[in-house]
């Protein structure tokens, strides 16, 4: 169990794991089995998995996943905690438990992509509706909520365009009408604030769900999927398990063995990812051709006054920011030049996710992923990169050399102010 006078960082090291007798090492065992035997017929009458007094089937919980599910819970200031094969299977998995026909979910127009796809392709056929807020407008969601609301998915910040919120204020909206919160809580990952306690002061006011990514930061290696539903009412819990157990869906021993080989790592990986994106973000603002920094902790992004409200004091006082970041570049340059930018990036690959030791870029067309417009974002192609693990300076080179060769404009390099 957690210790609250302890630092999540000791509390992702020291398991509350027993090990087998005179064999205490570092990683837990890894157990694996679809079947589990029973000492008698009465034996299996007995036992009971739901409330994790006992095993019966592998689906249902094994000693190795059990223990990640209490790790994941120390991280994230959780009582109870849930696996799921992915990210999206957390959304998807989250819906499903907690929505019935008739009833509506509302979501961010700057949210997890798939998880309005899911919305719209998905529950559409269950009879439930979807409805999108201005995730920057707590009016534009107090408008929206109707007493057929029964959900209400947060994100911050947004997947790609990165404005921050004012969670505070959604959650206490959400709480008024009673309305369940689901937050997709990757990007803080339980190390930039605490999702059940948003005011730091002992849990008065929190989101009901957090769901997790830990494909990203908690795997760290660009080489797992999975991911977690933890919660702080045993109730709501219970309702999410029943629908997990009832669609069968589990994780295998080995992806969390990987996990819990990462997860002591992860708050020194975090704030090095955090460190590495702010200096390259400060580097890439200082470029004429960017019309925009899209980075909560930086002065003038959207949301940094909320940011700063809830991340700036973790990681001693630094803040955090996680490794990720976007730049709107001016319109006057053509798709072409911004392909031609990322594909003359040598250190930094094309590709989706984030939170692993290799840098990605990708440029989005913002205009076809909002119903509601741009918001806040200035017009432009908006390239994001997720910064990876390599040494800053390389990266930086990396930048400057693919930003002449594609926009064909000196790189600037000023002095750069520190953020925060
Ligand atoms: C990656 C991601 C997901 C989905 O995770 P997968 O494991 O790739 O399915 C969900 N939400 C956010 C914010 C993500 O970045």
């Amino acid at each position: 169990m957690t210790d609250p006078a302890r630092h999540i960082t000791t509390e992702l090291v020291h398991h509350a794991y027993q090990a087998p007798s005179q064999f205490f090492a570092p990683q837990p065992a890894v157990h694996k089995a679809s079947t589990v035997f029973f000492d008698s017929v009465e034996d299996m009458r007995k036992r009971r998995w739901l409330d994790k007094s006992g095993f019966t089937y592998g689906l249902h919980g094994t000693p190795t996943t059990y223990v990640l599910e209490e790790r994941l819970c120390s991280l994230e200031g959780a009582q109870q905690c849930l696996l799921v094969p992915s990210g999206l299977s957390a959304i998807s998995t989250v819906a499903l438990g907690l929505l019935s026909a008739g009833d509506e979910v509302l979501i961010p127009d700057n949210a997890y992509g798939p998880n309005k796809d899911f919305a719209e392709h998905e529950l559409a056929r269950w009879g439930i509706r979807h409805v999108l807020f201005d995730p920057m407008d707590v009016q534009d969601l107090q408008a929206k909520l109707t007493p057929a609301t029964k959900l209400v998915w947060l994100e911050a910040p947004g997947s790609v365009s990165m404005e921050f919120p004012d969670l505070i204020a959604c959650v206490q909206l959400c709480r008024q009408r009673s309305v369940t919160t689901v937050l997709d809580n990757t990007w803080g990952a339980g190390l930039a604030f605490k999702p059940f306690d948003l005011l730091a002061d002992g849990g008065s006011l929190g989101v009901d769900v957090s769901a997790h990514a830990l494909t990203k930061y908690p795997s760290g290696g660009g080489d797992v999927l999975m991911g977690s539903i933890t919660t702080v009412n045993q109730a709501l819990h219970m309702r999410i398990k029943l629908t997990h157990m009832r669609l069968g869906i589990g994780v295998g021993a080995n992806d969390a063995e990987m996990v819990l080989r990462s997860l002591p790592s992860m708050a020194l990986r975090y704030r090095a990812h955090d460190a590495s994106a702010r200096t390259l973000a400060a580097a890439l603002a200082q470029q004429s051709a960017v019309v925009q920094l899209l980075h909560p902790a930086f002065a003038g992004a959207p949301g940094h006054a909320q940011w700063h409200a809830l991340c700036s004091a973790a990681q001693d006082g630094q803040g955090a920011a996680a490794g990720l970041f976007s730049v709107v570049i001016d319109p006057q340059y053509e798709q072409a030049a911004i392909d031609t930018f990322c594909d003359s990036l040598a250190l930094f690959q094309i590709g989706y996710s984030w939170g692993g030791p290799v840098s990605l870029v990708v440029p989005y067309e913002l205009d076809s992923m909002r119903a509601g417009g741009r918001g806040q974002v200035k017009a432009g192609t908006v390239v994001r990169f997720c910064v990876g693990l390599e040494a800053v300076q390389d990266l930086l080179n990396d930048l400057a050399q693919a930003w002449q060769k594609a926009f064909h404009t000196p790189w600037q390099t000023a002095p750069i102010a520190p953020s925060n």
